[in-house]
């Protein structure tokens, strides 16, 4: 593929594996050329992920800004589920952003980092007394999933003089009648009767919906029927003055060139025991609208049935868009590092065992695979050298399925006991959605790296005491 001469008559060819580097991060290059990470590896003695929290405060100020170039009033939350790390949570206290929370422990972590209860919003099905409960007393917003759960909100309003419940009307996707989530046509008529009926005890401050997938037009749809429904609710006297389009703004993880090669390639042979992937299971790790960009997207595209973008609709009606993206606020934002504990030659590659499992890359557990690149990293930074060193990579316990990764990776230079692989950008639902300490391999720690007066510095994400 790339860089290797077409012309040489011998040698024999070298094995052409397909790779997928990640788009050029500089910033992230100097950290892995610093020798920081061999240094973090000696001292934690395991895995590690790192942070780089000023990525997360970039991306949040590009979907504000995307909101504002519309002339839209834009509030983000941060949807917590894609990354447990608190360093996350400080950023949204201090930049005054809102968090998206789903269970009592989520809700408890952003509000005892500082977040105010008033920024929160609660989604998920059917929750529980105790989240609802909290919910009220903080002032936080809830979107109501069910009626029953309306009822239920309502009554315990009602127990909170002076704290009226305020929600949002969860909207089951009309082209996805079989979603469990959220309310349909004839649901929501009754609940409009009832949150005008429970009178002060609750706050009907709009609707919500969050869609599966990443494609911009069902989402500017949705948006222009949710403002619709807002209008028909302010004649009922209700508030109804936001909605929230939930999540799932892509990552733009490499080039498209680079992507679609990828996909083209692609086969058994180039994975350890000839493991077939289909291509249509992969996370798309190209996107043209990633983002901050797909809100754009979202915002100029004219709902079926409208005369103007979706942002001219929600300026003209006096309407505050709510969003809630996890995976794109993490963009660039971390990456997972690995020591290379034994390397074994097998049939012309190499099988890796790191220090780690594959629970720290979750997309094995949705029986697909992390590709972008992993790099090898020596004392001396990153691994140089024109040769193809293919290798896949296994984890550090005793089930043949824990592989971090199945391709056969083409590394540059052979790896060797001692070098780390990083997986770049990993912070957005892979380095800790589904970690265990199976095995009794403790969770690998995460590390923020800062620079303070241009000296970069690193420190814990959680204090041994919090
Ligand atoms: C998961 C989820 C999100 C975040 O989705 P991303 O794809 O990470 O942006 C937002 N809102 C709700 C209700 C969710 O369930």
């Amino acid at each position: 593929m790339n860089g290797i001469p077409q012309a040489l008559p011998t040698p024999p060819a070298l094995p052409t594996l397909p790779s997928l580097p990640v788009h050029p991060d500089p910033e992230t290059d100097a950290v892995l050329d610093s020798g920081l990470l061999h240094e973090l590896a000696h001292a934690f003695g395991g895995p590690f992920h790192f942070l780089l929290p000023h990525r997360f405060d970039d991306n949040l100020a590009a979907f504000r800004a995307a909101a504002a170039d519309a002339g839209v009033d834009g509030r983000v939350y941060y949807a917590k589920k894609a990354n447990k790390a608190a360093a996350w949570i400080e950023r949204c206290a201090a930049t005054g952003a809102g968090v998206d929370v789903a269970s009592s422990g989520e809700l408890r972590e952003v509000l005892g980092h500082g977040v105010r209860g008033e920024n929160v919003v609660v989604t998920g099905p059917a929750k529980n007394a105790e989240l609802l409960r909290v919910a009220v007393l903080q002032g936080a917003l809830t979107a109501v999933d069910s009626l029953d759960e309306l009822d239920r909100i309502v009554a315990l309003a009602h127990t909170c003089p002076g704290r009226p419940a305020r929600l949002l009307l969860r909207r089951l996707p009309p082209a996805q009648p079989h979603s469990r989530f959220g309310l349909d046509e004839a649901e929501l008529e009754e609940a409009l009767t009832r949150c005008v009926r429970a009178g002060d005890a609750v706050r009907m401050e709009g609707f919500s919906f969050h869609l599966p997938g990443y494609a911009v037009q069902p989402r500017a749809d949705l948006g222009g029927h949710l403002v619709g429904l807002c209008l028909k609710a302010r004649a009922l006297g209700l508030p109804a003055d936001r909605i929230s389009i939930g999540g799932g703004f892509a990552v733009d993880y490499a080039a498209s060139g680079d992507w679609h090669a990828f996909l083209a390639a692609q086969r058994p042979g180039h994975y350890h025991a000839r493991k077939a992937f289909a291509a249509d299971g992969f996370y798309p790790y190209h996107s043209p609208d990633a983002g901050a960009d797909a809100l754009r997207a979202v915002l100029a595209s004219v709902p079926a049935g409208g005369r103007g973008g979706l942002g001219r609709g929600l300026r003209e009606t006096g309407t505050t868009l709510l969003m809630e993206p996890g995976r794109a606020l993490l963009d660039r934002a971390g990456a997972s590092v690995f020591r290379v504990q034994g390397v074994k030659d097998r049939d012309g590659y190499a099988i890796l065992t790191v220090d780690g499992t594959s629970l720290s890359l979750s997309e094995q557990w949705f029986n697909s695979e992390y590709l972008p690149d992993p790099v090898l990293v020596t004392r001396a930074g990153r691994a140089g050298g024109r040769g193809v060193h293919p290798a896949c990579v296994g984890g550090a316990t005793c089930l043949e399925s824990d592989m971090l990764t199945w391709r056969k990776i083409p590394f540059p230079a052979r790896p060797a006991v001692g070098d780390l692989l990083v997986y770049p950008n990993t912070a957005g639902y892979q380095m800790d959605s589904n970690e265990s300490p199976f095995h009794d391999l403790p969770l690998p720690p995460k590390v923020v790296l800062e620079t303070t007066g241009g000296r970069p510095r690193w420190r814990l994400d959680r204090r041994p005491s919090c």
